[in-house]
């Protein structure tokens, strides 16, 4: 408790220089100049967000690189940006950091306009990975991973765009301009992803998080999770995992940076494979999305 304590103080007085810094250099902080002050959840949106707003919007992300979206917890500082914001847009799609904080995060700014990320796109069940199929089990409610299709992050986009405007409607076609530029490079990216899939005979994947299933379901792949249901895998669920690895002729494990990879080295090694890191949460959505595409290819084919 006295180390969280320590820790988030330091991080209150470097808020709080930081603060006094942008006061000394630039005659004020983000609410003395034109840009609207835009919250988001996740780094994916950051992106979505800047090639809409452009110089027009200040972004602040609540999930912070490297950490986990199902857990993380706000700092004091963020909460001062949430008071100073004019836009939050969530995700929307039921990622646990929302749920948990959302109401407490209105509460901060009931002046903000809250843009639903989600509108208009289907929110899918979390998949009933169960690798030997004598028991549906593992159902684990709604799958919050919706950014990870191409598809559904230009509706993202959309959904941003319109927040940007109800705000500022003044520079409507800016806005406008700028999203449609932004969907064509998604369109793209959609179409290189699916080409580049598109030959591929085994289209099966290890993953350690489950967090690849609207990307899975887009393009014809099918995702097989290490967790369950957010825990480490028991003994035999890796024993079931790497039986079906050998079965299928997997041999690379995908992991992301937030999670501890050791359940997926073990399966990794027992398979005679190795562990791949990709990153759900990445801030370049497109660049990495291409990446993830590269590192599938050469796995799969
Ligand atoms: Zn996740």
């Amino acid at each position: 408790m006295r180390k969280f304590h320590a820790a988030s103080l330091s991080v209150v007085s470097l808020a709080l220089l930081w603060l006094v810094f942008l006061g000394g250099s630039c005659q004020g902080t983000s609410k003395s100049d034109d840009k609207i002050g835009v919250v988001v959840t996740i780094l994916p949106q950051v992106e979505f967000v800047q090639n809409v707003g452009g110089g027009k919007v200040h972004i602040t992300v609540m999930v912070p690189p490297g950490a986990d979206p199902h857990t993380y917890e706000p700092i004091p500082s963020q909460m001062i940006k949430v008071s100073e914001a004019q836009m939050y847009a969530k995700v929307g799609s039921g990622v646990e950091f929302e749920l948990t904080w959302m109401g407490r995060i209105i509460e901060q700014n009931r002046e903000m306009l809250v843009v639903d990320c989600s509108k208009g796109i289907i929110i899918q069940e979390m998949g009933e990975y169960n690798v030997d199929g004598d028991n549906g089990e593992y159902r684990q409610g709604k799958d919050p991973h919706i950014w990870l299709s191409p598809p559904n992050a230009k509706l993202m986009v959309s959904n941003i765009c319109s927040g940007l405007i109800q705000l500022d409607p003044q520079n409507q076609a800016y806005y406008t301009r700028n999203r449609d530029e932004y969907l064509e490079k998604l369109g793209v990216l959609d179409e290189d992803i699916r080409e580049g899939l598109s030959g591929l005979k085994d289209r099966c994947f290890i993953v350690f998080h489950p967090a690849w299933g609207y990307f899975a379901r887009e393009y014809d792949l099918e995702q097989i999770p290490i967790e369950i249901g957010g825990k480490e895998p028991s003994a035999k669920d890796i024993a079931d995992l790497i039986k079906k690895a050998e079965e299928q002729n997997i041999k690379i494990i995908f992991t992301s940076p937030e999670f501890s990879p050791r359940s997926a080295e073990v399966i990794a090694k027992e398979i005679g494979g190795r562990v791949v890191f990709i990153d759900p949460l990445a801030k370049d959505y497109i660049s990495n999305m291409r990446l993830v595409l590269n590192e599938l290819i050469k796995v799969m084919e």
